[in-house]
């Protein structure tokens, strides 16, 4: 595989430009440029064709595809993306009244083995590098109408597959990349990103200086019940969890998150409830509660709307900030993983 254009920041693509191949900066600018618009490399108008074609001996031409575009009726998109070692990936598109969403994926497969995630089935096949991650953003935006100034794009979420502290380097380098005030510039602040769990790294992205909101999977208040569903819950209790929460709080000011999907009969009784607000009490989070989608071939199905209501009810009198998330796209296999697991039979 060559290497991929997107990886490079503004900066690194115009010393690439000068010193290795002795072209003008602003030649550099106008390439970045139009990646910014989405655009493949053959399709910067501004860029002359040798230029073009010595770049395409480097670089690959499109860092990524659109496969196939699903639209569900509550009006979520979902995006099977192709790359170009010819890897499947997926997307999300949501839109809201305050803005748009785009879930992104950071790894092809997962390692992590939650016993509920689709993404996870088929093991993990690689990293995405930043540029793969950030490619997702430029053409979903272009896609749906927007430019680097006006952005169709107004948030996103590190949700889609993968787990994006595994891949630390290259998901930090993504966020630097895709909120640089030259780039698509989308503020760190409507940035979302949610691991399973993965303490030292959590630590480590505290003292990033970078002011992303930080989401964890949380899915129980009980070590021993949540090793159940979450392999990960053997290396780091919830205890060291907290504590990084704690640490990452102190660190950028910035309240967590926790999501919690609902199972039926597995972490959404009253007592269940119970064990999280005595947890969580007093903490400044907010627990995001989904119901779970059910995944095929998979045990585990998610509780009832009513169930779901009651248990936020439930957490919110313990005096916990709690919100019921609604489903979106559920037609079209929103959930984590699910159309690339269709497509690829697995
Ligand atoms: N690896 C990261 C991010 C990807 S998953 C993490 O674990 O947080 C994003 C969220 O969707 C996580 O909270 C995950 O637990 C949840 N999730 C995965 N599969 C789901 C399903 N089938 N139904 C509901 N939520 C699911």
């Amino acid at each position: 595989m060559k290497k991929i254009i997107h990886d490079l920041s503004l900066q690194q693509l115009e010393d690439l430009f000068v010193q290795e191949l002795h072209e003008k900066k602003y030649r550099a600018l106008q390439l970045y440029q139009g990646l910014m618009l989405g655009k493949s490399i053959q399709e910067i108008s501004t860029l002359p064709k040798s230029l073009k074609d010595r770049l395409l001996t480097l670089f690959e031409d499109e860092t990524i595809v659109i496969l196939r575009e699903f639209t569900a009726k509550d009006g979520t998109k979902k995006f099977l993306f192709q790359l170009a070692d010819g890897n499947c990936i997926e997307g999300v598109f949501m839109q809201y009244k305050h803005g748009n969403t785009q879930c992104v994926s950071t790894q092809v497969g997962c390692r992590m083995g939650c016993v509920f995630c689709a993404s996870t089935k088929g093991g993990l096949i690689r990293n995405l590098t930043s540029g793969e991650i950030l490619a997702q953003v430029l053409v979903v935006n272009a896609r749906m109408g927007g430019n680097s100034k006006q952005r169709a794009i107004t948030n996103i979420v590190l949700m889609g597959s993968g787990e994006p502290l595994d891949n630390y380097h290259n998901t930090v380098n993504f966020l630097k990349n895709v909120s640089a005030p030259e780039g698509i510039c989308i503020s760190t602040r409507n940035i979302s990103l949610s691991t399973c769990g993965l303490v030292p790294e959590m630590r480590k992205l505290a003292n990033e200086g970078l002011s992303i909101n930080l989401t964890v999977s949380l899915h129980n208040g009980e070590d021993r019940q949540r090793q159940n569903i979450m392999p990960i819950a053997k290396v780091y209790s919830i205890q060291e969890i907290l504590d990084a929460c704690n640490y990452y709080f102190e660190q950028t000011g910035r309240r967590y998150i926790f999501e919690y999907s609902l199972i039926a009969g597995e972490n959404a009784s009253k007592k269940d409830a119970d064990k999280l607000i005595a947890l969580l009490k007093g903490k400044p989070c907010h627990v995001n509660c989904i119901r779970l989608n059910a995944i095929e071939n998979g045990k585990l199905i998610g509780t009832t709307e009513k169930e779901a209501y009651q248990f936020v009810a439930m957490l919110e009198k313990g005096g916990l900030s709690a919100t019921l998330r609604r489903k979106m796209g559920d037609d079209i296999a929103g959930a984590c993983g699910q159309l690339r697991a269709n497509y690829l039979n697995l």
